[in-house]
């Protein structure tokens, strides 16, 4: 018998999870994650530094953080399942001119969208939250208390258990290995599932190509929607339904320190503008990162021991007692982002295929982005509009239509 399901979603990390959430919470529970790894959290999930923050510099990822901050702040309530959400807040230090009228002016904008209790702090300010920092080049900086951390793993684990609570289906050791599409015919008004209502997935031009399944290592799925959540990956998965999606994966390492008791307990992450340099407490130690602009893109996982001078070099200068601080290589880790030409995200309908969404590309943001992009997604799905944020910003189509959106606060 031929397995069938409303909605197909490839790819069960946090992303996958959060999509199969809100759209049983929205009551479409016909639902199957297909993840191709024994266990989820072995994409980029498994790899994050865990950072959420609304500091962003365009007003659609200020939205999208302000949605998913204030839903960790609630998680484990609406959830049923901890977060771990800490607001031990985002500390921007910019030592010329051009950064804090940079850090300034998203402050503002940030305001405008209601994200309100983000400061401009003095060089002493800064110095009060982490003493032992070098400040003599620090002219000033942002403050934003309600940024801070959540534990990837834990929250996409509560997405995943509160849609299965509600009955979706997660199999696990399954890779997808095509994506079967039919032409649409002339007329098909009738070729959305029954669950949907009339004006959902209606797409801006019609598609010559709607979905009909995707073949799997257990065999053939029947459907009429596959959501693409499958993070690094998601490019050759879009190729599948003889679709594009413009993403690349780029490695990206973090070092943590041995225990280290030479700054405080608690204390916000700090990132260092002149060097992109940034730090937070993990634990007794310290995570280590830094975004190396010789990095190329492709599917490099491996970390390179190399790595751990050129960080410490950047961490020593701007934090001279952590040249006392122990590092173990065999410690340190590397994962994708998943790189798009403009740093936004990707979320919506494919133009060409009926009945594929994205929801992919989020460019070093998609755990902090989880809770907004779920949401829009199901939305998009189940509506055909969402009314968190315009969606069709986000939409695929921006590239070919020359609409990019360029982020420039990536970390
Ligand atoms: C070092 C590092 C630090 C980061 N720090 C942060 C941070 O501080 N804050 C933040 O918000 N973000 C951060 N990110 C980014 C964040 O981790 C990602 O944006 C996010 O995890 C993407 O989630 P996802 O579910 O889309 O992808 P993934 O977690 O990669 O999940 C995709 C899943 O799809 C599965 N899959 C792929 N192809 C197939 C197939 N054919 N069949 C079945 N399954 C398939 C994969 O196995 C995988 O489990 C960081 C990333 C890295 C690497």
């Amino acid at each position: 018998m031929t397995e069938t399901s409303d909605v197909v979603i490839i790819g069960s990390g946090i992303v996958g999870s959060s999509v199969a959430y809100h759209l049983a919470e929205q009551g479409c529970t016909d639902v199957l994650i297909i993840e191709r790894e024994a266990h989820q959290g072995k994409g980029s999930t498994g790899k994050s530094m865990g950072g959420v923050r609304a500091q962003f510099s365009t007003p659609v990822n200020i939205e999208m953080s302000r949605y998913s901050i204030d839903f960790f702040s609630r998680f484990d309530e609406v959830v049923g399942h901890p977060a771990d959400y800490r607001a031990h807040g985002y500390l921007f230090c910019a030592t010329s001119e051009r950064h804090l009228e940079y850090l300034t002016a998203n402050r503002e904008r940030q305001i405008a969208l209601g994200v309100t209790n983000v400061e401009l702090v003095s060089r002493e300010d800064i110095a009060a939250f982490v003493p032992q920092l070098r400040v003599d080049d620090i002219i000033g900086g942002t403050f934003c208390q309600t940024d801070g951390f959540v534990d990837p793993h834990s929250v996409m684990m509560g997405f995943m258990l509160k849609a299965r609570e509600r009955g979706a289906r997660l199999w696990l050791d399954t890779p997808v290995t095509g994506i079967e599409v039919e032409p649409v015919s002339a007329g098909s008004a009738g070729i959305l599932p029954a669950f949907l209502p009339k004006e959902a997935g209606i797409l801006p031009a019609l598609p010559a190509q709607r979905i009909s399944g995707v073949m799997t290592s257990r065999g053939f799925v029947s459907t009429r929607i596959v959501v693409n959540a499958a993070g690094p990956w998601a490019a050759e998965v879009a190729r599948m339904a003889g679709a594009e999606l413009p993403l690349e994966p780029l490695r990206r390492q973090l070092v943590p320190t041995e225990p280290f008791a030479g700054l405080p307990k608690r204390f916000p992450m700090v990132i260092d503008m002149s060097t992109g340099f940034h730090f937070r407490r993990e634990g007794k130690g310290i995570l280590l990162a830094w975004n190396d602009p010789d990095e190329t893109p492709g599917f490099k996982t491996d970390f390179d021991p190399a790595f751990v001078e050129k960080i410490l070099t950047r961490a020593a200068d701007r934090v001279p007692a952590l040249a006392e601080a122990e590092v173990n290589p065999r410690r340190a880790w590397a994962g994708l982002y998943e790189m798009t030409p403009d740093h936004h995200a990707i979320i919506g309908p494919a133009p060409n295929v009926e009945g594929l969404y994205f929801v992919n590309g989020f460019s070093g943001h998609g755990v902090m982005h989880s809770p907004a992009s779920g949401r829009i997604s199901a939305d998009l799905i189940l509506r055909g509009h969402s009314d968190l944020i315009e969606a069709s910003q986000l939409s695929v189509a921006r590239f070919a239509q020359g609409r990019l959106l360029e982020e420039t606060a990536v970390l």
